[in-house]
């Protein structure tokens, strides 16, 4: 078959166009545990992995990220996660890179491996500790003839420059995404200086992903892209927002909201919120445009339509999709064919359906960061005792809250 063209000259000249989180949508899915959230099943259910990656395919996504999120040794054996004593860290990430190649192949998509933080940083262990748990990875992704690495999902930019250094010894293009939103890292470093840290450690495209919605995440990459030009750098620049509204949403992204991980149904975006987001997104000279947690194929899928004549094509899924509604008009109901118009959709305010339900929660903001105590990580399981005092801190912590919001 023809060589693919690779990633940077594909965002040279168009539009790329992401996939979706592969650890939320499996998890609902019912392949992934909630906690530790990590991809061993690529091992144990590869027939769920291949079906969403053909799914993102072909709902117009050019990369299959390889399903590796988490997957070194440390995160394996975190917390009580037994998945460390079944498999490898090598043996999940082989297995990643043969699904993700194995799909795109049916197409012409690129396989990215990704690599994001670590509980060795969270415990504050140093630079060489992390950058060998870095290494490991990179070394199976080079064996298996990924197309491009991203670093993503770093909260911290010093561990962020640590994991695009051993990335560069690839050689491969490096993308570095980081999951912070307007407000900058969580050691207190403004999104502007990580963009121009990330654009200085030598990554080829840099940005943001997961944590926030696709409008907060914006607004974050404006100030990046900024300080970036500001410096005369120039580099490509790359957004992969949670599918969920977060306009309430401090440093720490959507893990702070009350409702994480079990209760954020109500906070979905819909297809025509990711029309908006995707035209923002290229306006403002993004080139790489895709998700993360919360999207679905129907999300990519709008993306990959607002922007068919950017692209000059339309992805595969379209064949059942008519954009704006216009399939309604096919619709027995007169009220529902009248819905078969771009006016209509765009124009919604939809509605939770929950009578009592409020439009915004306030955040947990504990501000626990990486080097503290609670942040040690380890592979014992937590215990009742741990369990207990975490929820003593968590009532305490509501009512500074509570007596914040009142006085202040
Ligand atoms: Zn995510």
């Amino acid at each position: 078959m023809a060589t693919k063209k690779g990633l940077l000259q594909r965002l040279d000249e168009g539009v790329v166009i992401g996939d979706g989180g592969f650890v939320f949508a499996l998890e609902k899915r019912g392949y992934v545990m909630a906690g530790p959230w990590t991809p061993e099943a690529v091992l144990e259910n590869p027939n769920a992995v291949v079906g969403l990656h053909r799914e993102f395919l072909r709902a117009g996504s050019d990369v299959m990220q390889a399903f590796t999120f988490y997957a070194s040794d440390d995160k394996l054996n975190n917390r009580g996660n037994k998945s460390g004593k079944k498999h490898t860290c090598a043996a999940i990430n082989k297995a990643a890179c043969d699904l993700a190649r194995q799909v795109a192949n049916e197409g012409d998509a690129l396989v990215a491996g990704g690599l994001s933080e670590t509980p060795t940083y969270l415990s504050g262990l140093g630079k060489k500790a992390v950058q060998a748990e870095f290494e490991r990875q990179v070394e199976v992704f080079v064996n298996n003839k990924v197309d491009f690495l991203i670093a993503e999902y770093f909260e911290y930019i010093e561990e962020m420059e640590w994991a695009i250094e051993v990335c560069l010894k690839s050689g491969l293009p490096v993308v570095a995404s980081m999951c912070i939103g307007p407000e900058g890292d969580l050691a207190g470093v403004s999104a502007g200086e990580c963009g121009v840290r990330m654009a200085q450690a030598g990554a080829h495209c840099v940005g943001i992903n997961c944590h926030f919605d696709p409008f907060v995440t914006l607004r974050g990459l404006k100030i990046m892209k900024e300080a970036i030009e500001a410096k005369g750098m120039k580099v490509h620049y790359i957004a992969q927002p949670l599918a969920f509204h977060t306009p309430d949403t401090k440093k720490q992204g959507f893990i702070d909201l009350p409702e994480f991980p079990f209760g954020l149904e109500p906070r979905i975006c819909t297809r025509w919120d990711m029309h908006r987001y995707a035209r923002e997104a290229y306006d403002l000279g993004v080139r790489y445009i895709g998700g993360c947690c919360g999207f679905e194929a129907y999300h990519v899928r709008a993306m990959a339509e607002e922007l068919a004549e950017e692209r000059g094509k339309k992805p595969e899924a379209s064949e059942k999709h008519i954009p704006w509604g216009g399939g309604l008009k096919m619709h027995t109901k007169p009220w529902v064919r009248a819905r078969a118009n771009r006016e209509y959709w765009e124009n919604l305010n939809p509605a939770s359906g929950r009578p009592m339900s409020a439009s915004v929660s306030t955040p947990d903001q504990w501000n626990v960061i990486a080097g503290d105590e609670a942040m040690k990580q380890g592979v014992l399981e937590t215990t009742q005792e741990e369990l207990a005092s975490l929820r003593i801190r968590a009532k305490d912590q509501l009512g500074a809250h509570k007596t914040t919001s009142v006085t202040g």
